[in-house]
């Protein structure tokens, strides 16, 4: 079957990946495969921005990238690689750059938050992050990218860049993206305030054993207004009612949502049966994982056949915008 075009999504390689990113980009991921022809890229470059060591990278990389095919990323039929390995991505950037005022860059929502988190290092990769990743998309001739509501401002940027290019060098090379606009949950940590995150030590990671999972999940903060087992609950506020309804079976998220409000059920017992329910969940994951893992060449093929099919269609982009541009050949 012949699918709806080609969809572009890249990540920043943050090691081994927890709930949060499983529902937040990865689920989305296996499941646009059987639609379109899909490229994802794991953007190291892009983290370079912002990390301290790269001490790290390449066992995140490949933990990320391990993750991905355990949960079900098709590499025979996506492309799945490192952006550094595709090194047409930094000569596209270059040439895009000069299609882009520098106030627009400085202007972003992302740039001054960024400057505000870090303001000891605003460097120039940091201003130019968007112009990369207006390169990352154009250059494998995009049609979709999917992205939750607070990203669709820079993929603006980037249909406008592409604007900017094709009308200053006089010729449609470069594809304007179109958005996908995708719901993208916001997943609460165990602790049920902020958005799970490694860096909040909040997250539940998919690789954890079954034991590790339980645990975590017995620490999830609950409603904050149940004190005492006899006192009725409201799942409407509660962490765990939310995991429980994308993970449980329909039958029992209705009977907790009865017996929550009336005390029937405690937290400990609701929550034992949901790690219980989220553990059947990721243990065929767990069980590919262990399996690709056994062969850790077998991640790095993934990703260096990968890279090797980008870098074909990565270089016919480039030679249609030397062309456009011009340069002496
Ligand atoms: S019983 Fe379950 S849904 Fe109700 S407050 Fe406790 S953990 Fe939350």
């Amino acid at each position: 079957m012949s699918k709806k075009g080609r969809v572009f999504s890249g990540a920043r390689p943050t090691g081994r990946q927890h709930l949060g990113n499983y529902l937040g980009a990865m689920k989305n991921y296996v499941a646009l495969q059987d639609e379109y022809d899909c490229v994802y890229c794991i953007v190291d470059v892009h983290a370079l921005t912002t990390v301290e060591t790269t001490r790290d990278l390449r066992n995140n990389t490949y933990d990320m990238a391990l993750d991905w095919l355990a949960a079900g990323i098709r590499p025979e039929e996506s492309i799945v690689f490192v952006q550094s390995h595709v090194p047409q991505v930094m000569e596209l950037h270059t040439y895009l750059s000069m299609v882009t005022p520098l106030g627009k860059l400085t202007d972003l929502p992302t740039f001054k938050e960024k400057v505000r988190e870090n303001p000891d290092n605003v460097n120039y990769g940091l201003v130019g992050y968007p112009v990369l990743m207006t390169a990352d998309i154009v250059l494998y001739q995009t049609d979709i990218v999917p992205v939750g509501v607070d990203q669709a401002p820079h993929l603006e940027f980037a249909r406008e860049t592409v604007r900017s290019f094709n009308y200053r060098f006089g010729a449609n090379v470069l594809k304007e993206p179109q958005m996908k606009t995708t719901e993208i949950p916001k997943v609460l940590g165990i602790d049920g305030q902020q958005k799970m995150g490694k860096s909040l030590n909040n997250h539940i990671e998919l690789a954890a054993t079954p034991e590790e999972t339980r645990q975590r999940v017995m620490q999830m903060v609950t409603d904050p207004q149940r004190m005492r087992r006899t006192d009725p609950g409201n799942p409407d506020v509660c962490n765990v009612f939310t995991m429980h309804k994308v993970f449980s079976p329909p039958e029992e998220v209705a009977m907790i949502d009865t017996e929550c409000r009336r005390a029937g059920i405690g937290c400990v017992d609701c929550k034992k049966r949901f790690a219980e329910n989220l553990n059947k969940h990721l243990e065929p994951f767990r069980q590919k994982r262990a399996e690709i893992g056994q062969n850790p060449d077998t991640v790095w093929d993934v990703l260096h056949d990968g890279a090797r099919r980008a870098r074909t269609i990565a270089e016919e982009t480039m030679t249609a915008v030397r062309e456009a541009i011009q340069l002496p050949r």
